[in-house]
């Protein structure tokens, strides 16, 4: 493969963006290499500048669940994008929406959308804070909830790469408010609630988490975490940014028969526009302005061409039947092609997997906090990770990612991944 056109691209951006990209971890910088730019994307493949096709297992990172340029997406687009792009008005298709997503999701009476996931983050803990009186939340090392200051401590994903959790920037004061416990690891949080009596707001997880590779939450964890949350007060926020609209219909509340207190969604939720979204019961959300104290606000927030998107999504989401079913059955093949082709090998390596989430990590033993993630030989990854570019198969450039699998994924373009990671075993030998 050439690479051409992109490294000038990246050349020509890192002149006037900060490291060419406007999110960290598109730079490769974990992997090393040149980004690769993208000029188009339809189905399950993205088309680079110099003309590459790539199977994706990126898929922006989780919007594009039913692969990209996704029909019914871009004709409500178009459509809405006629009749004028922004009113900051209140608009119908903003109840629309709104009543649907409270229809697929347990637990929820209204909604409030923002524009990221890191602002449906942002205002679920200053609700929560504003809600309880307290002040302190507990997240999980390795869990990211997107980049606003009270997150940005031991957080996943690109922080996990560029091996600064804790960034400039972020006060002492803020991180002092923030408790850091271990994923899996229910004793921890217990010792948390107690050395803080009536201080703690918040419990914010993933419920699957997805920034540290993937990993599934251990039988009872969720549970448990909803019983301490019961017997002291606190609030349970499950950021389902990733897995909301993706691992059911009503995401892991959904899967796990576990109620959060408050919901957060991003990614599928917008169909690839700019969305971010909060949830609750009333009680909760009935304490957000203007109906309660609780400030929040945004420009473009519930935007035409945004809600237009997250509605042709949700709605096609909603009444296709089988949709989690095949996306399961595809991720499940590839699962096992994979452990097929690895197990030929002498590389370690342990698959974790939960519904259309995955994600390979080079480490034998399981993998089910971010100490056990960062236990993965990177020098692999980074071999693995070009061999598959190299092959036309784009995966993250992290080894604390998950691979997102749409239903736009034939069973031939997972045969074509398998034979590539056959492949990638062959140089290593
Ligand atoms: N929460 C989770 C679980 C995420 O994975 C992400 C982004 N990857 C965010 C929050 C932040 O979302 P955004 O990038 O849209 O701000």
């Amino acid at each position: 493969m050439l690479y051409q056109r992109s490294s000038a691209l990246f050349k020509e951006a890192q002149e006037v963006i900060p490291g060419g990209v406007n999110s960290s971890v598109r730079a490769f910088k974990g992997v090393g290499g040149t980004p690769i730019f993208a000029k188009s994307a339809k189905g399950a493949y993205v088309y680079d500048e110099d003309g590459n096709r790539y199977i994706d297992y990126i898929n922006s990172w989780g919007p594009m669940l039913l692969g990209h340029a996704f029909g019914p997406v871009v004709e409500a687009v178009k459509i809405k994008a006629e009749s004028g792009t922004s009113f900051g008005m209140p608009t119908a298709i903003e109840t629309e929406i709104a009543e649907l997503a409270v229809e697929m999701v347990p637990n929820i009476d209204k909604i409030r959308f923002v524009n990221s996931g890191t602002e449906a983050c942002m205002s679920a803990i200053r609700l929560a804070r504003g809600f309880t009186g307290r002040d302190k939340i507990i997240k999980f090392s390795g869990c990211y909830h997107g980049h606003s200051d009270a997150f940005l401590i031991a957080a996943g994903s690109g922080g996990a790469t560029f091996g600064t959790p804790n960034s400039p920037g972020v006060t002492q004061g803020t991180a002092k408010d923030t408790l850091l416990a271990d994923y899996n690891n229910l004793e921890n949080v217990k010792q948390l609630i107690e050395a803080n009596t009536n201080e703690i707001a918040a419990i914010i997880i993933e419920p699957v988490a997805g920034n540290m590779g993937c990993i599934p939450p251990k039988e009872g964890f969720l549970n448990g975490l909803r019983l301490l949350c019961n017997s002291n007060g606190i609030l349970l926020i499950f950021d389902e940014v990733m897995t909301g609209f993706r691992l059911a219909k009503g995401g892991a509340q959904e899967l796990y028969s576990v109620n959060a207190d408050i919901v957060c969604f991003g990614k599928v939720i917008g169909g690839g526009l700019p969305v971010g979204a909060f949830a609750a019961r009333n009680e909760i959300m009935n304490y957000l302005a203007p109906l309660g104290p609780v400030y929040q606000a945004g420009t473009l927030s519930g935007n035409p061409l945004a809600m237009a998107a997250g509605l042709a999504m949700l709605k096609t989401i909603n009444s296709d039947k089988d949709l989690f079913k095949r996306l399961e059955e595809k991720t499940l093949y590839l699962h096992k092609g994979i452990t097929d082709v690895l197990d030929k090998s002498n590389i370690q390596y342990t698959i974790n997997r939960v519904g259309s989430m995955i994600s390979v990590h080079f480490d034998e033993g399981e993998v089910y906090d971010f100490n056990t993630a960062v236990k993965g030989n990177n020098n692999t990854f980074k071999a693995f990770f070009h061999s598959m570019l190299n092959q036309g198969i784009y995966i993250a450039p992290s080894a604390f990612e998950t691979w997102f699998i749409t239903d736009a994924l034939s069973y031939n373009d997972l045969d074509e991944t398998i034979a590539a990671v056959e492949k990638f075993t062959k140089e290593m030998a």
